[in-house]
């Protein structure tokens, strides 16, 4: 704490990204990121746009990787808004569209990042119960609100939500804007997209760090009526216009072209997930049925905390999180079949000695 910090700055819990160790080489199942590497394409165009040009500022509206993504989804670029990670473009969704007086709504297990945008911008917040499934009550979520964010599926639990029951609560909100974070929607679940235009209140938001496997070029995008996509390049201009920058726009250009390597790789993570959750099960685990590119388990006989904690020890990093209701799981990014076939092998030996 400094004297100097603005209470803003004093007051604030800052969101707790997932570890980044560099005190030895893990095998690294604890942020979801993408086993696999980038396509072959997206690293070639990113050697060759390390020129010159790199003097030049970006374009600040990002034109062409707006219509690569509209094409891809059959909507134009006016319906496209681009930011610097999902991560990004959901602080800007914060700013344009709730407000501080009218609670907003979002799940009491859900990504950790809304409550610490709520806070942040000073927008209050109602967290509502997921039932003892972790399925998510949709009829509360069609009362008078400020607005609605959740992922689907969602995080940390991997649980999908089906778009008759999306379309329920956008039915009910009108007034609102209803953010649907599909940040694992690639991994086997339907998208929101096909419902927009049906509804100027839904805003889709995605991001080329998971299925895309770039979360080190950092690219998100929001997918909306106009109007909508409008209010967040008011605010995303008041901000920083350059958001993306050169090789950014070029590598994602690149990665959303190439649609036979994004099949191919997504559709690995998903056979593997579906393995590994039946082993998983087979070795004791209550396993969260998942369509994402991760798994959310607990154990009959070991605590989650004890084998985190062994796992680390034997190099295998999986995410705990020591928070209510879910202090006792754990999420396991999918890897490459090697990455799962050695946590499980571990997983199997901690449980044989601290389980009996
Ligand atoms: C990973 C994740 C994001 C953020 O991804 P970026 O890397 O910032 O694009 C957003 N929402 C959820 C639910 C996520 O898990």
């Amino acid at each position: 704490m400094s004297k100097y910090w603005s209470r803003i700055a004093q007051s604030m819990e800052p969101y707790i990204p997932g570890e980044q160790p560099k005190d030895k080489k893990y095998i690294k199942l604890n942020t979801n990121e993408n086993p696999y590497p980038p396509s072959p394409k997206v690293l070639e165009s990113l050697r060759a746009a390390a020129d010159p040009s790199l003097r030049l500022y970006p374009d600040p509206t990002c034109d062409e990787l707006r219509t690569q993504i509209g094409r891809f989804y059959s909507l134009r670029k006016e319906n496209v808004f681009l930011g610097n990670g999902s991560d990004e473009v959901l602080a800007f969704c914060f700013l344009a569209f709730f407000n501080p007086e009218k609670p907003i709504l979002f799940p009491d297990v859900t990504y950790s990042f809304y409550p610490v945008y709520a806070q942040l911008f000073k927008i209050n917040y109602e967290s509502v119960p997921l039932d003892d499934h972790f399925s998510l009550p949709v009829e509360r979520f069609l009362t008078k609100n400020g607005g609605v964010i959740f992922p689907n599926p969602n995080a940390p639990t991997g649980k999908y939500l089906s778009l008759d029951h999306v379309k329920t609560i956008l039915v009910h909100n009108p007034d609102s804007v209803v953010i649907i974070d599909e940040a694992y929607i690639d991994f086997g679940g339907a998208s929101a997209v096909s419902l927009m235009r049906d509804f100027p209140n839904l805003l889709v938001v995605q991001t080329f760090s998971k299925s895309r496997s770039l979360a080190g070029l950092r690219i998100g995008f929001a997918l909306g009526h106009e109007d909508l996509i409008a209010g967040l390049d008011r605010v995303k201009n008041s901000f920083n216009s350059y958001t993306l920058d050169r090789l950014a726009l070029i590598g994602a250009r690149e990665a959303i072209k190439d649609e036979a390597y994004f099949h191919e790789t997504r559709n690995k993570i998903i056979q593997t997930r579906e393995k590994v959750s039946a082993h998983l099960r087979k070795l004791g685990f209550q396993v969260v049925p998942s369509q994402a590119n991760f798994i959310f388990a607990t154990h009959a006989q070991v605590k989650a905390n004890a084998l985190f904690q062994h796992l680390r020890d034997r190099g295998v990093l999986v995410r705990y999180f020591n928070k209510p209701r879910i202090d006792n799981y754990l999420r396991i990014t999918i890897g490459t079949d090697a990455e799962m076939a050695a946590f499980l092998q571990k997983a199997a030996e901690i449980i044989s000695f601290l389980g009996s």
